[in-house]
């Protein structure tokens, strides 16, 4: 489902000794990417032309081979000559999906290391590990990895329905399946039936994995899993949800359009499981 095949990207944290043919350069500017007006990657003798100062750089690892970088820029530095700034989230569908998946790895490692230069237990500086990707404090030891949040999303169904809720943020009449983070202490299917209960007082069981979606916004790891209902009436006034209800296929509300995100795939999973009936 995830858009990089698994062994076409070789992580690592060690630069080579040279970077090799058209290696990628991931440049950026707080968290948007420097692409082409096209919103491709510009090739490297583009960005080399440009003579922008890195503030920081780091190896990311290999595509296909191609040895892969992220630069972090000044944050306010004005877009290049005919280059353009752009946030991730909007390069769905433009950018190559591999190169999307590099740099959705690429924003998060920039901005650890960008947000890890000082120890925060003792606050001296730290330094980069040589044995993996961390950083470490000299003085006493405390180690800072890329931070990652695992959240759980949803899909629960009754009799042929689905649980769909409406969250204040989201654009107005649009509805998504439950999501929230996973707290310390509780497996990930513990906190589906916690979250959809604290959000819709429904009980939930038969909590079966569906699958998994790195989500860079900043550091999520999306676990999907459907539930079924076991017991309860909705009631959203206890949480965040504004509104919450269950969806006959043949009478769905508005839904994110488009087909990047777990939301959206386990909506479609639902619907054509319910259309195939
Ligand atoms: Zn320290």
């Amino acid at each position: 489902m995830s858009a990089l095949f698994p062994l076409s990207f070789v992580p690592g944290h060690r630069e080579p000794e040279s970077p090799g043919d058209a290696p990628l350069v991931f440049a950026f500017r707080g968290r948007e990417l420097l692409v082409t007006p096209e919103g491709a990657l510009p090739a490297v003798e583009q960005i080399d032309a440009l003579g922008l100062e890195a503030v920081r750089r780091q190896y990311v690892g290999a595509l296909h081979g191609k040895h892969c970088y992220s630069l972090e820029l000044a944050p306010k530095i004005p877009p290049p000559g005919a280059l353009e700034f752009r946030d991730l989230r909007m390069l769905f569908g433009r950018l190559d999906p591999e190169h999307h998946a590099v740099a959705g790895r690429a924003v998060q490692i920039v901005e650890w290391d960008r947000t890890h230069q000082f120890c925060g237990a003792c606050g001296e500086k730290t330094v980069q590990n040589e044995i993996d990707r961390s950083r470490q404090c000299p003085v006493c030891q405390f180690p800072m990895y890329p931070r990652l949040a695992p959240s759980m999303i949803v899909a629960v169904e009754r009799e042929g329905e689905i649980l769909l809720g409406r969250s204040p943020h989201f654009p107005p009449g649009i509805y998504s399946v439950l999501a929230g983070f996973v707290e310390p202490g509780e497996s990930a299917e513990e906190s589906v039936i916690r979250e959809v209960y604290e959000e819709t007082r429904i009980v939930v069981g038969d909590v079966r994995y569906f699958g998994s979606q790195p989500w860079p916004y900043p550091n999520s790891l999306m676990l999907g899993y459907t539930a079924k209902y076991v017991s309860g009436e909705i009631d959203t006034t206890e949480d965040e949800l504004e509104d919450a209800k269950w969806c006959h296929p043949d009478d769905m509300p508005n839904t994110f359009p488009g087909n990047i995100s777990i939301s959206q795939w386990l909506l479609n999973d639902f619907l054509e499981r319910a259309r195939s009936k």
